[in-house]
């Protein structure tokens, strides 16, 4: 198990700079996922870290030795890509085999590290198939067996999934989790997709634009974004600009709502606030109480097991959602309420 630092890392390619400044710390053993729209630097990173690429300045760091200047093949880093670049001719067994082969590891080593390593990828009878009679899933397992039997200390994953339908996209995460976990392994894994890097990773680094955006538990990235760049990266649909005062009341143009405490005392000014879709309650009848705004249902969307209304209140919209138990009408006049510890701010000038 490896831990990984960044340190002040910049990437420059000639004149454009493709990371401006990044500071990471990765424990050992967890699974961390770099994300960000296309373009803002999540491979660089990543790059940088295998030693594919020299950072323009800073370091990097394993298990505090400063790696910056080594080369890939003397990391001990396994990468996996989107394009799973197995060897068409080679069975699976031969293709997991083949990085140990060329490194000249003892047969019997080769072959009994093979055993282990089909076992924990699930492909045992599927050994001496070729990829071309294999599924996208399964060709992922290989290239995940191939990169883990060389025992690296930091796994490189960059966008494994995005060859696969929806489906097998949630299996192969739940996989991947779970393999990392069992493992122990410190894993880097590169996304575009938030909901991919809130499921699989124990902290997410959001990129923009060649900085680092927030560092965060998925948690507390959802509810407590630093920015409303941020907030709308990750799904949030109800911004709304709010005059917030010292006493913790937020002023928007559908009413005032109370904040909860802690929230207050870092955002008193102009800002925006944001409020947890599936935190709001939809009522029927006029409740008691605070925090409570008045409109009609103007939309519904249905998903399924959850539904999404849009309620249209002094003239801003208000995206609720909530589970699908009930389904309430358009035009239906509706009370939202929404408790102080699910409303979070942010200053403009944030
Ligand atoms: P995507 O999700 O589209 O793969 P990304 O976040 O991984 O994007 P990078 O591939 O890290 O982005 O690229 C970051 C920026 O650096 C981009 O503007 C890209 O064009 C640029 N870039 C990457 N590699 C090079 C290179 N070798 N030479 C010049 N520019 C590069």
């Amino acid at each position: 198990m490896t831990k990984v630092q960044l340190k002040g890392v910049r990437k420059d390619f000639g004149a454009f700079t493709a990371i401006s400044q990044i500071d990471l710390d990765i424990n050992s053993g967890e699974l961390v996922a770099l994300l960000g729209p296309s373009g803002c630097g999540k491979t660089t990173t990543l790059r940088m870290i295998a030693g594919l690429e020299v950072p323009t300045y800073g370091h990097i760091l394993f298990d505090d030795d400063d790696v910056s200047e080594v080369p890939v093949q003397d990391r001990q880093v396994g990468m996996v890509f989107q394009r799973y670049a197995l060897f068409p001719h080679m069975t699976v067994e031969k293709n997991v085999m083949f990085g140990l082969k060329v490194r000249g590891t003892p047969k019997a080593e080769i072959e009994e590290r093979l055993e282990e390593i089909l076992d924990v990828v699930q492909l045992q009878q599927f050994r001496h198939r070729f990829p071309a009679q294999l599924s996208g899933g399964q060709m992922q397992r290989v290239a995940i067996a191939r990169t883990l039997i060389t025992k690296p200390s930091v796994l490189m994953m960059d966008e494994p999934l995005a060859n696969l339908d929806t489906k097998l996209r949630g299996e192969m995460r739940r996989f991947i989790r779970e393999l990392q976990q069992r493992l122990g392994i410190t894993t880097i894994f590169v996304t575009h997709d938030q909901i991919e890097a809130m499921e699989l990773a124990d902290r997410v680094a959001v990129i923009f634009d060649g900085k680092l955006a927030q560092y965060d538990a998925p948690d507390a990235l959802y509810q407590r974004p630093n920015s409303v760049e941020i907030a709308d990266f990750m799904g949030a649909n109800n911004i709304f600009a709010a005059q917030i005062s010292a006493s913790g009341l937020a002023t928007a143009a559908f009413g005032t709502l109370q904040l909860d405490r802690d929230i207050v005392t870092v955002r008193e000014g102009a800002g925006r606030i944001l409020l947890r879709s599936e935190a709001i309650d939809l009522l029927l009848e006029e409740p008691d109480g605070e925090n409570v705004i008045e409109g009609t249902v103007e939309g519904r969307e249905f998903f399924g097991a959850t539904v999404n209304y849009t309620v249209t209140c002094g003239g801003e919209i208000i995206t609720v959602n909530e589970q699908s138990r009930r389904l309430v009408e358009v035009g239906q006049k509706v009370w939202l309420r929404i408790e102080p510890r699910h409303i979070w701010a942010i200053r403009d000038d944030a």
